[in-house]
């Protein structure tokens, strides 16, 4: 598997994440906006999941019909931004399990440091899609996924909204294994590890903190 994130170019999540970048969108509008773009990333994300057919009675006749095979689902989020995401793939996939890492970047280092871990048990049986709307230095996420492999996880996806190239070549250097979905690539990082021209800090933005 390659690096290469796969951008996830439909009109309607372009359009949402032009009203997110912009600066006076209030939180509650680019939290609703976040969680609609997240419902659409989801939808493609898990395109590949695995199906069965089960007999089924339509009014009209009997027939053979596609249903999920129900691999189990886990979306861990980075929090804290990671939230914001987690709500729209919820909303289309309702049963899956929830996991958390908490890390924040040390704002002198731009490292992660982890506060909080909780994670399902059975991560190898699972499918795992990890969920930060920015993909930036790429040290967070290459942090987190570090910490799901070592409880196990093996079938790895990553999704964002926003991604700079600097933490594409960061994270797919430390994990080719693991694909990742955004919906656009930025120019690059500043030198407060902030993507350009991004739509500043995500979480600041969602939960209106500054
Ligand atoms: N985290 C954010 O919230 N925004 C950025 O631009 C980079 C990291």
């Amino acid at each position: 598997m390659s690096a290469t994130p796969i951008i996830v170019d439909h009109p309607l999540v372009q359009h949402k994440l032009t009203l997110m970048r912009e600066f006076d969108t209030p939180s509650a509008v680019f939290r609703q906006l976040l969680r609609e773009i997240s419902t659409l990333l989801t939808y493609e994300v898990l395109r590949d999941l695995e199906m069965n057919t089960k007999t089924i009675r339509t009014p009209l006749a009997e027939m053979e019909a596609p249903i999920l095979k129900g691999k189990k689902l886990v979306f861990v989020s980075i929090l804290r931004a990671g939230s914001g995401l987690l709500e729209g793939m919820l909303d289309l996939v309702p049963s899956a399990r929830v996991g958390h890492v908490g890390l924040y970047r040390d704002p002198e280092t731009l490292t992660p440091v982890e506060y909080y871990l909780k994670l399902p048990e059975d991560l190898a049986e699972r499918k795992v899609i990890v969920v930060d709307p920015m993909l930036a230095t790429g040290n967070s996420a290459v942090a987190a996924v570090q910490r799901l492999k070592a409880h196990g996880a093996k079938d790895i996806k990553m999704v964002c909204l926003l991604a700079a190239p600097e933490g594409v070549e960061t994270f797919g250097a430390a994990h080719p294994d693991v694909q990742i979905y955004t919906a656009a690539v930025d120019s690059h990082l500043d030198e407060h590890g902030y993507i350009v021209p991004g739509l500043g800090d995500a979480g600041d933005r969602m939960f209106g903190t500054k």
